[in-house]
Order: C-alpha cells, then sequence, then structure tokens
C-alpha cells in the first residue's frame, strides 16, 4: 500500500554525518514549542519517528547537544546541523528530523504536530491531527495506528 522507497539517506549540512534509514516511518510530526522554535532557529521542528532498529548512522559522530537533559539531542559536531533525537525511556525509535533526508519531501509532510498552544499565529501545517500541548501515550498509539493505515503522505 505504501512504498516509502526504503532504505533512504540523509546527513547534515557539512555532510560529516550521514544515516541510513531502512524501516517506514511510524509517525511524521511538526512540533511548534518553543524549544523546537529556538533549536531549529525556525517556526517549528519537523519529524519522522522511525524504528530504532531501521535507523543507523553510517557515517561520522554525531554529539549530543541542546539541554544535554534526559531527551538525547544529536548534532554534527563540526556544522552543529541537529540531526535526530532519542527520547527518555522510549529506546524503540529514533526521531529523525525529517528536513535532515537528501530526498524529505514524503519523510516530512506531518500527520499530526504537537504543542500547537505554541504555534506562530501565521502558521498553518496539513495534519490531520493537532494537539495543544504533547498527547498521551495513548493518543500516539492511535495517531501511529491511523498513520500506519494512511501509508504515505506525499
Ligand atoms: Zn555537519
Ligand atoms: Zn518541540
Amino acid at each position: 500500500m505504501s512504498d516509502w522507497k526504503l532504505p533512504r539517506e540523509g546527513g547534515c549540512l557539512c555532510g560529516k554525518v550521514r544515516f541510513r534509514i531502512a524501516a517506514p516511518p511510524l509517525l511524521t510530526m511538526a512540533c511548534h514549542c518553543k524549544g523546537c522554535q529556538r533549536l531549529t532557529a525556525s517556526a517549528f521542528s519537523l519529524s519522522a519517528a522511525v524504528p530504532a532498529d531501521g535507523f543507523e548512522v553510517t557515517q561520522g559522530e554525531p554529539v549530543i547537544g541542546a539541554l544535554h537533559g534526559e531527551h538525547r539531542h544529536f548534532f554534527c559536531d563540526h556544522c552543529k546541523s541537529w540531526l535526530f533525537t532519542r527520547a527518555a525511556g522510549m529506546d524503540w525509535f529514533v526521531n529523525v528530523r525529517s528536513t535532515m533526508l537528501d530526498d524529505p519531501a514524503d519523510f516530512s509532510t506531518p500527520f499530526i504536530e504537537t504543542a500547537a498552544a505554541e504555534k506562530l499565529p501565521w502558521v498553518t501545517t496539513p495534519v490531520v491531527r493537532s494537539f495543544d500541548g504533547f498527547p498521551e501515550i495513548s493518543a500516539m498509539t492511535k495517531a501511529v495506528e491511523e498513520f500506519a493505515a494512511r501509508g504515505t503522505t506525499a
């Protein structure tokens, strides 16, 4: 039903860190929280949650950045691009910044958005589900099921 054209590759701005995605995304997201606005220097972040065993760094050594807190945000040490995040206690997936893919079109189309309460007033996204804050795990699981049923969004 869905063709994600796997495996897919991506990397940082300078090209020192490269990664490969070999499994379909579980969910694609936009996050409007203040933290993502600052980290991206833009209006919102875009991510694709990918199963951890379908994600691999193939070149370079990403380093921890951002707040150095319980959620681990990985960056290129040279160009400082934000590449992916491993959320604390949720090691079965990796949130890959989908705009870092060489061809991000389908992977970056957000299916849900989070922290919509912090959205800049001019922003509109094509999402199917919008959450004012960060949804409970049950709402997230439902969104993952809906996303799987729908297939590629491009
Ligand atoms: Zn780099
Ligand atoms: Zn955020």
